[in-house]
């Protein structure tokens, strides 16, 4: 959906939508696993400015591989975003500037308008987990065998190792 500059000088522009998968691109190990419902409103602060402010509330869930075990993590996403762009008369690459004031964030767009679509893409992976995991109990994959240790239990070795490193670590915090 296009935020048009044009419509913002005569209204605001409140909107209600659900953004089926596929029509966001999202970066490879991204999946977008059900329909991006946003609710909010766009409209101008300030005419002379040019400065619109685009408000709302948005739900999906995504899906990435886990961090541990590689296989599909489903991640739920809901985030609150209050966001404010102000026309890019500085010539440098769109998107690329963030300046934090305040409780909003600023971004800049350039000519007639902004489009809702490139807002979701950055607000979704901004509110995305840092740990992207299958399940918090996840046992990840065994570093000798390679194998699943959440579907079988490998006969590898592993903790003598763990534990060695575990005194080490012990041995250098003494010093
Ligand atoms: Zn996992
Ligand atoms: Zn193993």
């Amino acid at each position: 959906m296009f935020l048009s500059l044009r419509e913002l000088e005569l209204k605001k522009i409140p909107f209600a939508l659900e953004i089926p998968p596929g029509t966001i691109e999202f970066a490879d190990e991204l999946t977008q696993a059900s329909p991006i419902a946003v609710k909010g409103e766009a409209e101008l602060v300030s005419d002379v400015l040019g400065e619109i402010r685009v408000s709302g509330k948005l739900r999906v869930t995504m899906e990435a591989p886990c961090d541990r075990c590689v296989e599909p993590a489903t991640l739920p996403i809901e985030t609150d975003f209050d966001l404010t762009y102000r026309p890019d008369e500085s010539g440098e690459p769109v998107g690329e500037v963030h300046v934090s004031e305040g409780e909003s964030e600023i971004g800049f767009y350039s000519g007639d308008g902004l489009e809702l679509d490139d807002i979701l893409l950055e607000q979704i992976v901004l509110a995305l987990p840092m740990q992207k995991v299958c399940s918090p109990g996840c046992k990840g994959i065994c570093p000798s065998c390679g194998q699943n240790r959440n579907f079988a239990n490998c006969a590898c070795e592993s903790k003598p190792l763990v534990v060695k490193q575990f005194a080490a670590a012990l041995q250098s915090l003494k010093k």
